[in-house]
């Protein structure tokens, strides 16, 4: 067995629409490709000892133990690979359950697909599991420590990977209603929502937090007064710098007992509290110094420590944060205490789990010594021994949920403080012997507040009810009735979905809308180029999504991009399948025009059951699509009598058609006119039918969009496919005595397409034509064949790149095509793209035609160009 190739994909795609997340093995099973599990002796019998868990999968038979079932009854290895794959991420704590095995048209070559949770641990789950196999068929076992080191393994990708307690929370919030969410490449920012419409935060601070909230809640001080300023209790306090400052302060803020904390400083680090004596003072202005210059001096409020978080005004969930302490059985010590209490599960290091592990330190030791306990002493049973001074969860603390307990006046005191600091989302300390009642009743005081507060002890408290606290979080990021998501409208097909992009693009910036849109030429925003290169993938997707300048959205959605890691959006509003035409056949085990098919309908199904596939009735492989599809179907025809239409549009369906020389919407029993072909210029004077039908494609999109039939006429009267709007598609120049056409046609439907319209040119018709070098043989031949129909002399030239052939093999085989064809033109054969075009512009008769089909566009135009300028001159007397 060896793996050819791993593929990760990140959306929708060939496999599954709903389960984006997956790896593709390409295995080639070599020696074993004709060996089921059961003719393995001993395969079975060690596969499930190393992994009884096995038993759970279903698999086909659709019960517990149906897999073991196939395994006995045999079955290929691709498969038991795929499950072996997804069972090794289950036991690392990362359940996952969708899985395909299917042969490839290669004999022994097959592709395992496996969902994942984590990129790297799906592709790791992908080695290990051929790894093990391998290792059962050849030893008739995998070592345990093998498999415990591949588990191991995995749970570090996982927790490496993971987004920490409080994003977690907001990110399954943001799942649950929909809302699209991506990390950021830095500072750990999350975006949720697409374009302008999106919000982004940071763990607990948002887009909206303000930088002097932030600011002023970091000097506590400062927050101090300006809530003193406003009749909110607070402990009163000093700051000072100098040891010998103390004493004075002690006497100004009252006298003991008192706390000693650092002025800038968090979870609890250097402060010392309920301090009686000048001894302990100074040690603790010691410690305090240590962590910040400023040190604070401050009344110490006996009570309990409350954390009441406020999110957009509102008090969401009051915790009580109890410190770090062992329980006593009447026969342990407090060390063996404390190692129980650390075997927790969800006690981790830092923040990385619900609760954090108890550690000893210099608090520790001071509150053993004031009880005249050490590590040995057995506690009697029921006694509590606290291990620290403060409640911080992050020095081992537990949280307990007092929400529904809370006082009314301290909900109204806490709320007026989240104000008056000035933040969103506000973690108010509070320390008073008891919540339920108000604050300045029972001595109760604000101690500080806190920007970007945890999560964690409102979701996961020790004891008490969880609080989904995200949930306000995105009440507030996005209100009722306002959208996270701009419209997506995604366009596909074998030809025609670049010129289809740009004219809805065209379309939908008459709406004064600023719109972001991806094609093979390069990545737009309004009217700008944002970065150039074939840019119809994922990634270009993604890239448009996240500018939050972006109204809507137009992708070009070409079958490599999502064959690859497919679609970079999970839902789309309005999908586009222009055509299915051969292209492309034999790569990436896309062998059939069929499975062709299958990959195109991936943008279609995507889109939303309320949002609009549009598909081409006249072209059976995308006409049935609408089948498959959750979306309304929307059908656009050159045929006003297609049966496919009709009967749609009798059941009040929305369909485009070129009626009587018309581009129209047809809804219902209703005709809506657009404009008369002759008028749209990319027609070409309604001589390029291929033009008429993408023309009707973008139309209908952009009506089922909710596009206005005004915007969409202005828009199809005004775009052109010059030279500058649309290069390579469709460039007609008028030379003076003849004329060139230049266009991308790179495939037997788009010869067929242009050969349609340069049929009718009245003059001599002169084709400089080539093909990819990565088509099969038999592919270069078709297109000589439809040259030597198209045209009366052809010129046969290579592409620069001729991926990977020899120079002049794929010229051959396309003359091979030529000379098939009975009384076929005449041709020559000049490898050199620049020559053949140089060549063809000089021998052209008066009135002729000049067709150049090239790789590089933007040279062959300035050839032309340049070709006409030189004319003019040598032809001025
Ligand atoms: P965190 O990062 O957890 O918010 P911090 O380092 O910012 O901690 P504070 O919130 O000021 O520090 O204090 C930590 C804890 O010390 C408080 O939650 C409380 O238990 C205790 N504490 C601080 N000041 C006082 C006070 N004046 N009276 C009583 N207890 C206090
Ligand atoms: P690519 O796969 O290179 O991105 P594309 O699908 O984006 O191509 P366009 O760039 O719009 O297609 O057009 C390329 C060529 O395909 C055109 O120049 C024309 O020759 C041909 N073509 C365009 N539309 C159609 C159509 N509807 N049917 C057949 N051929 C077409
Ligand atoms: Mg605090
Ligand atoms: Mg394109």
């Amino acid at each position: 067995m060896k793996i050819l190739k791993i593929q990760t994909l990140r959306g929708p795609n060939y496999w599954s629409i709903r389960r984006g997340k997956l790896i593709i093995l390409r295995l080639d099973l070599e020696e074993l490709a004709e060996t089921t599990s059961n003719l393995i002796p001993g395969f079975v019998d060690g596969l499930v000892r190393i992994l009884p868990s096995l038993y759970q999968h279903h698999c086909s038979p659709g019960h517990e133990g149906g897999f073991l079932m196939r395994l006995r009854e045999g079955t290929l290895l691709g498969h038991v690979i795929e499950h072996v794959a997804l069972e090794l991420q289950e036991l690392a704590g990362m359940p996952v359950g969708f899985g395909r095995t299917r042969m490839t048209g290669t004999e022994g070559i097959y592709q395992v697909v496996f969902e994942y949770q984590n990129e790297q641990a799906g592709r790791y789950a992908g080695r290990a599991a051929v790894r093990l196999c391998q290792s059962i068929i050849d030893t008739g076992t995998y070592p345990q420590r093998e498999l415990e080191q591949d588990l191991a393994d995995l749970r570090d990708f996982k927790a490496k990977a993971s987004l920490g307690p409080s994003t977690d929370t907001l990110v399954k919030e943001a799942e649950a209603r929909n809302i699209p969410w991506q990390e950021l490449s830095s500072r750990s920012i999350i975006q949720f929502g697409y374009g302008v419409h999106s919000h982004r935060m940071q763990a607990t601070l948002s887009d909206l937090t303000g930088i002097l909230g932030v600011e002023l809640a970091g000097d506590k001080e400062g927050a101090k007064k300006l809530l003193a300023d406003v009749g909110i209790p607070v402990p009163k306090g000093v700051v000072i710098e100098y040891l010998d400052e103390l004493e004075d302060a002690i006497q100004d803020i009252g006298g003991y007992p008192i706390v000693i904390k650092p002025l800038d400083g968090n979870h609890g680090r250097g402060i010392s509290v309920d301090i009686e004596t000048i001894e302990r003072a100074e040690e603790a202005f010691e410690i305090a110094s240590g962590v910040s210059k400023s040190v604070i001096v401050e009344r110490y409020h006996p009570g309990r420590d409350f954390r009441v978080l406020v999110i957009n005004g509102k008090v969401v969930a009051v915790s009580e944060r109890v410190p770090a302490h062992v329980v006593g059985d009447g026969h342990s010590t407090i060390q063996e205490l404390i190692d129980i209490t650390n075997q927790d599960p969800q006690r981790g290091e830092g923040h990385d789990n619900v609760l954090t592990k108890i550690e000893m330190n210099h608090d520790s030791w001071e509150l053993l010594d004031r009880q005249n306990y050490t590590l040995e002493t057995v506690l009697p049973e029921g006694q509590v021994c606290y291990l620290r001074f403060t409640a911080n969860l992050s020095t081992g603390g537990i949280a307990v949920d007092h929400t529904d307990e809370i006082h009314p006046q301290n909900v109204w005191i806490c709320q007026r403080a989240a104000r008056t600091i000035g933040l969103d989302i506000a973690g108010i300390d509070v320390v008073s012997p008891d919540i339920s009642k108000p604050m300045p009743d029972v001595g109760g005081v604000i101690v500080e507040v806190n920007a970007a507060p945890g999560f964690r002890m409102h979701t996961c408290p020790s004891r008490g009810i969880a609080r989904n606290v995200a949930e306000p979080v995105l009440n507030m990021l996005f209100p009722p009735g306002q959208p996270s998501r701009i419209p997506i409208l995604a366009i596909t097909g074998t030809n025609g979905k670049t010129t289809t992009t740009r004219l809805i693009a065209h379309i939908c910036k008459q709406t004064g809308k600023n719109v972001g849109y991806t094609t093979t030429d390069g990545i737009y925003i309004g009217d700008y180029l944002v970065e150039k290169g074939d840019t119809t993938g994922p990634q270009s997707a993604q890239l448009i999504l996240r500018d939050p300048t972006v109204e809507i959205a137009v992708l070009e959605t070409a079958r490599g991009g999502i064959l690859r890691s497919g679609l970079g959006f999970d839902h789309c509003d309005v999908g586009v399948v222009l055509n299915v035409q051969a292209d492309h056949l034999g790569i990436g085990d896309i062998d059939t025009v069929e499975q062709l098919a299958d990959l195109k309908a991936v943008v279609v199904e995507s889109a939303w059951p309320a949002g609009y596939a549009v598909l081409n009735a006249d072209d059976p492989l995308v006409a049935d699509m609408a089948e498959q599809v959750k979306a309304q179907v929307a059908f656009f025809s050159m045929d006003p009598g297609n049966r496919l239409v009709k009967e749609h549009i009798e059941s009040g369906g929305l369909a485009a058609v070129y009626e009587n020389g018309y581009l129209s919407i047809l809804k219902g029993d209703w005709t809506l006119r657009i404009e008369q072909a002759v008028n749209v210029p990319m027609t070409m004077g309604a001589r390029a039918n291929f033009m008429i039908a993408n023309a009707l494609a973008a139309c209908l999109a952009a009506y089922a969009q909710g596009i206005s039939i005004t915007d969409i006429r202005t828009a199809l009267t005004t775009f052109k496919m010059s030279v500058e709007q649309t290069p390579g598609r469709m460039n007609l120049i008028d030379l003076g005595e003849f004329s060139a056409l230049v266009d991308y046609a790179h495939n037997p439907a788009g010869y067929e397409a242009v050969g349609e319209f340069v049929q009718k040119w009245p003059g001599e018709r002169i084709g400089v034509i080539g093909g990819p070098g990565d088509r099969r043989d038999e592919d270069l031949a078709q297109l000589g064949e439809l040259s030597a129909k198209i045209f009366n002399r052809i010129l046969i030239k290579e592409d620069d790149d001729t991926r990977g052939r020899p120079r002049g093999d794929a010229a051959h085989f396309i003359e091979m095509g030529v000379i098939r064809v009975p009384h076929h033109c005449t041709y020559e054969i000049i490898h050199d793209e620049v020559t053949a075009i140089n060549q063809a512009l000089g021998t052209a008769s008066p009135g002729a035609l000049v067709v150049v089909l090239p790789c590089e566009v933007g040279r062959t135009i300035r050839l032309i160009e340049n070709y006409g300028e030189n004319h003019k001159l040598a032809s001025k007397p």
